[in-house]
C-alpha cells in the first residue's frame, strides 16, 4: 500500500466547494456581512444530506442494537465539567503571530503545511523547528513570536448578574456530557456492562486557523460513542468475530516513529495478535466504524487506520487510532479518532464532584474503562462527496449512495405541454408522499437531468407521451444514464425496492426494458 491510492480521482477543494455553494449543500456563515472564518451554514441539499447520515450513524450504531444507549446533553454546560475533563489546563494548541503584520498561526499546522515534520508538540520543540528552518511569516515575511498556548474553548455567561457571573463553556465534545451522566443512565435503564451511550450533537472549538472547506472548522457536528466496559474484560468481546477477517491498512506508532510511512495490509485478528492494538474491544470498534464508512460508499482503499505517536495523544488517551481519508486536495486526514480513554474521565468526574461513578460487574464494584469512536460528520460528509464527485467528459455528478441522496427522485414532464406537464404533476404528488422528490418542468430535458447528477438523485422519472397512452413512464438512472419502463402502478414499490437495495443501474431483475436515454432532448 503506498502512501497516495492512485485510485482517488483528482477533484479539487475549489470545485468541490464551488459545487457546494452553487447547488445549495452549504453556505459561509454571515457571508452578507463578510463572513465568519470557521463557520458554515447548511443548505437544502446540505441538511438533507446531513439528516440522511446522521440516521444512518444512529441506526448503525443505536437503534439496531441492545448495547447502546442514547442521550443528547447540553450545549452550554457546567464550568466544573471542564475543570474535571482536564480540558481547562490541556485543551491548547500552540499560537504563533508574526511581529511586523500580527497575522497568527497555529504553529504546528503552519509547519505541516511548509512539509516540516515535528515529533513533538510542546513550545520548546516548536520553537526549535521554526527556528531551525527559519520559518518567518507566509503573509510578510516578518518574524515569528515563540510559540504560546491558547486555550480552544468557548466561554459565555450564565444568567442575569452583571458582576461576577457564571462563566461556562461551550462544550468542545460531546462526550463529557455522557461521563456526568453516567450514574443517570446507569439507573435510569439498569444498564450493565458492557454498554455504550451514543450522543450527536454541535461541538465548539476556537480554532487558530480554520480551514480546508469544512474540514477544520470552530463549530461543527461530533457523532460519539463511549462505550464502558469492565477493565478486566477489555480483550473479551462477544462481537469481535464479526470483525476479526476484516483487512485494514494500518499505520503503527513505531513504523513512524521510524520514519516509515507505508501502511499494512493486515486483519483486525492479527492486528490485535500482534499488539498493534492493545485490547479487543479498541479493535472492534475500530472494525465497526470502518464498516460503517464503507456503508457510506467510501472505497476501503481511501481509508487507511493510523495510530496516535506518544507526542500527539491526547491528555486523556492511552491508545488512538485515527481513521483517515485521502483527500486528492490535502493528503491523508482524521475523518473519526477511536481512542482508549481507559477510566480517566470517570476518575476525574469522580474525583471532582465527590459522586461515586462506579458500577458492579460480577459482584464487584468497578470504574469502567472506556473505547471512544468520534466521527465529525462535517468530515464525514466531506469526504463522502470527494468520494462521490465524478466527471464525465463535460457531465459531472455526485454518485452518492441512494440511501444518503438528499434527493431521491426527480419527476419532469418531457415538454411542458400536450398534458405531459399536468401528468408529471400528478406522478409528483404521489411520490412526494413517499420520498423526498422535487418536479421541474423548467428548460430542456437534457438540463434538467444534468442538474439532477450534480446534486446526485439517483433516480429521474419521465413523463412521455407514452405514459398518456398506457400508463408508464420512464426511470433514468443517474450513474448509467440507462432508462426503463415502470408500470405507475408499481413505481414507488419499484423505487422504494432500489433506494433499499441501492440500485444504481437498470439491473434486469427489477426492471421492465432497459435503452439509453436519447441525447441532447
Ligand atoms: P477529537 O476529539 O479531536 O479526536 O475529535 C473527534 C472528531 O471530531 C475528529 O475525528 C473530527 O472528525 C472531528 N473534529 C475535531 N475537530 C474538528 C474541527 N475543528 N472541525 C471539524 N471537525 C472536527
Amino acid at each position: 500500500m503506498t502512501a497516495q491510492p492512485s485510485t482517488n480521482k483528482k477533484v479539487t477543494l475549489e470545485e468541490l466547494a464551488d459545487l457546494c455553494v452553487r447547488r445549495g449543500f452549504f453556505f459561509q456563515s454571515g457571508r452578507i456581512y463578510g463572513g465568519l472564518s470557521g463557520f458554515y451554514d447548511y443548505g437544502p441539499l446540505g441538511v438533507e444530506l446531513q439528516r440522511n447520515i446522521l440516521n444512518s450513524w444512529w441506526r448503525w450504531f443505536v437503534e439496531l442494537r441492545s448495547d447502546v444507549y442514547g442521550l443528547d446533553g447540553s450545549i452550554i454546560t457546567h464550568p466544573r465539567t471542564w475543570e474535571a475533563s482536564g480540558h481547562v489546563e490541556s485543551f491548547i494548541d500552540f499560537l504563533v503571530s508574526c511581529k511586523k503584520c500580527g497575522s497568527e498561526y497555529r504553529a504546528d499546522a503552519l509547519l505541516e503545511e511548509l512539509g516540516i515534520r515535528v515529533t513533538s508538540l510542546t513550545a520548546e520543540s516548536l520553537k526549535r523547528a521554526i527556528e531551525d528552518h527559519g520559518v518567518r511569516c507566509p503573509v510578510c515575511g516578518g518574524e515569528l513570536s515563540d510559540p504560546r498556548p491558547f486555550n480552544l474553548m468557548f466561554t459565555t455567561t450564565v444568567g442575569p448578574r452583571r458582576e461576577q457571573p457564571l462563566v461556562a463553556y461551550l462544550r468542545p465534545e460531546t462526550a463529557q456530557l455522557i461521563f456526568t451522566n453516567f450514574k443517570n443512565i446507569v439507573f435510569a435503564m439498569g444498564a450493565t456492562l458492557p454498554f455504550g451511550v451514543a450522543q450527536y450533537g454541535k461541538a465548539f472549538r476556537n480554532e487558530i486557523s480554520p480551514r480546508g472547506f469544512l474540514f477544520r472548522l470552530r463549530e461543527f457536528t461530533q457523532m460519539e460513542i463511549e462505550y464502558f466496559v469492565n477493565p478486566r474484560k477489555l480483550n473479551s468481546c462477544p462481537y469481535f468475530e464479526e470483525v476479526k477477517d476484516l483487512k485494514v491498512n494500518l499505520l503503527t506508532a513505531e513504523d513512524q516513529e521510524e520514519g516509515r510511512q507505508e501502511t499494512r495490509e493486515i486483519t483486525l485478528g492479527e492486528a490485535l495478535e500482534r499488539g498493534f492494538i492493545t485490547t479487543a474491544w479498541h479493535a472492534y470498534w475500530i472494525g465497526e466504524s470502518l464498516r460503517w464508512l464503507w456503508s457510506l460508499g467510501l472505497d476501503p482503499r481511501h481509508l487507511r487506520v493510523r495510530e496516535h505517536v506518544k507526542s500527539e495523544l491526547a491528555h486523556y488517551a492511552v491508545q488512538t487510532f485515527d481513521i483517515e481519508y485521502y483527500f486528492p486536495f490535502m493528503g491523508w486526514k482524521e475523518i473519526v479518532g477511536i481512542s482508549n480513554r481507559s477510566d480517566y474521565d470517570l476518575r476525574r468526574h469522580q474525583e471532582y464532584s465527590g459522586e461515586s461513578l462506579h458500577i458492579v460487574d460480577d459482584g464487584e464494584k468497578v470504574v469502567p474503562h472506556v473505547i471512544e469512536p468520534s466521527f465529525g460528520l462535517e468530515r464525514v460528509i466531506l469526504a463522502v462527496l470527494t468520494e462521490a464527485y465524478t466527471t464525465e467528459g463535460s457531465r459531472t455528478y455526485l454518485r452518492l449512495k441512494p440511501e444518503i441522496a438528499p434527493f431521491k427522485v426527480a419527476v419532469f414532464p418531457l415538454v411542458k405541454r400536450d398534458g405531459l406537464d399536468t401528468k408529471a404533476l400528478e406522478v409528483y404528488r404521489i411520490l412526494r408522499a413517499h420520498f423526498r422528490a422535487y418536479y421541474d418542468d423548467d428548460g430542456s430535458i437534457g438540463r434538467r437531468y444534468a442538474k439532477a447528477d450534480e446534486i446526485g438523485v439517483p433516480y429521474c422519472v419521465t413523463i412521455d407521451g407514452q405514459t398518456l397512452a398506457d400508463n408508464t413512464v420512464t426511470v433514468r438512472f443517474r450513474d448509467t444514464r440507462e432508462q426503463v419502463r415502470v408500470p405507475l402502478s408499481s413505481l414507488v414499490d419499484t423505487l422504494r425496492t432500489f433506494i433499499e437495495k441501492g440500485v444504481t443501474r437498470a439491473e434486469t431483475s427489477y426492471t421492465v426494458s432497459a435503452g439509453k436515454e436519447p441525447e441532447g432532448r
